[in-house]
């Protein structure tokens, strides 16, 4: 198995302590060796894996398991059954779990994708979100109780740390859907909003889609997922990359299942009478920057903010529910 490149540069002579022990270090101060500390971490971590739960919600058809396929480069929906309009008249939200374990370059990833079809696809949608609250505090609830519980050695962590919520590219912003999946979510899940099959539409109307969509987030008081503030200490391109990143929302996205030929090279893309659309070209969508956002650069914040945000607040709420009880309870018995 080949080794993953390392952080701090493990091969540092300034990291590692010479054949003789303690030695002075470039600056002339004794080394002790915590400097090889986040290498520690690193192996650790390396060693035990990773995982990441993503969720993607928004009415069929939108694209979900397209981009889901095209995000990972993986086949997540083989058996996935498509109903029929009468079908779906009467369907009720199901949650669907797909975990797929990916590895590069020796670092092992278990992804889950958490489906919600039949969101939307009903003639009456009241209160559709509810089957997909319940499942986020389901998975809150269980982590809850086996942390509470006696080995919590090997808790299995379903927790959703990302939530991808598509937004159809054919409407005017948002719709009332919409703003009520994503304002009875967002204090459970980082939502991260999509303006779906972004080939439809014309970068001027993109542009102006984009806009409209985050004036109404801002307008109903949604709370989407916020990029932490770069570092002032940060180089100028990182932090004008992370300025563009915070500018894409909606990340408008193309996604395929099909390889094209494109100017000689073969690329994932949707081919049209009147030309190609590449999914991983930036001058056609957001793809990559969406991709890099959830895979390179903020999977641990988004771990993070469900960790010490979202399980949080559940937490809390929890205890003080249990707390409310034992104190009427007590007070019950001294009457
Ligand atoms: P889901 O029901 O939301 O999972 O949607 P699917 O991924 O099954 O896609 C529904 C249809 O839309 C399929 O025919 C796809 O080929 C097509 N589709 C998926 N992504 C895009 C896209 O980005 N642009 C366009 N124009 N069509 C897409």
């Amino acid at each position: 198995m080949q080794e993953p490149p390392h952080p701090a540069g493990r091969d540092s002579p300034d990291l590692l302590p010479g054949p003789r022990g303690r030695e002075p270090d470039r600056a002339g101060k004794e080394y002790v060796g915590f400097a090889t500390l986040p290498n520690q971490v690193h192996r650790k971590s390396v060693k035990k894996g990773f995982d990441f739960t993503l969720m993607v919600a928004g009415e069929s058809g939108l694209g979900k398991s397209t981009l889901v396929n095209s995000l990972f480069l993986t086949d997540l929906y083989k058996d996935r059954k498509l109903l029929n309009a009468e079908e779906r008249i009467t369907q009720t939200v199901e949650i669907t779990k797909h975990t797929v374990d990916i590895e590069e370059k020796g670092v092992k990833l278990k992804l889950t994708i958490v489906d919600t079809p039949g969101f939307g696809d009903a003639v009456n949608n009241t209160e559709c979100w509810k089957s997909v609250a319940d499942y986020i505090d389901q998975q809150f609830e269980q982590y809850f109780r086996d942390e509470s519980g006696l080995n919590r050695k090997n808790i299995q962590d379903n927790r959703v740390h990302c939530c991808l919520y598509f937004i159809s590219p054919f409407g005017h912003g948002l719709r009332p859907l919409d703003v009520e999946f994503m304002k009875a979510l967002h204090e459970k899940v980082n939502i991260v909003p999509i303006l779906a099959k972004a080939d439809t539409l014309t970068p001027a109307e993109v542009k102006k889609k984009k806009f409209k969509i985050r004036e109404e987030i801002e307008q109903y008081g949604i709370k989407i997922y916020q990029f932490p503030d770069c570092d002032s200490d940060e180089d100028d391109d990182f932090k004008q990359q992370d300025h563009q990143l915070k500018e894409s929302i909606p990340f408008a996205v193309i996604g395929s299942n099909t390889v094209v030929e494109a100017k000689g090279k073969r690329v994932r893309g949707r081919l049209y009478p009147w030309g190609i659309v590449e999914v991983e070209n930036s001058a056609h969508c957001d793809f990559v920057k969406l991709r890099n956002m959830l895979v390179r650069t903020h999977m641990q914040d988004l771990k993070d903010v469900t960790r010490e945000t979202h399980y949080e607040n559940y937490r809390a709420h929890c205890i003080q529910n249990m707390t409310r009880m034992v104190v009427k309870e007590r007070n019950r018995k001294s009457i």
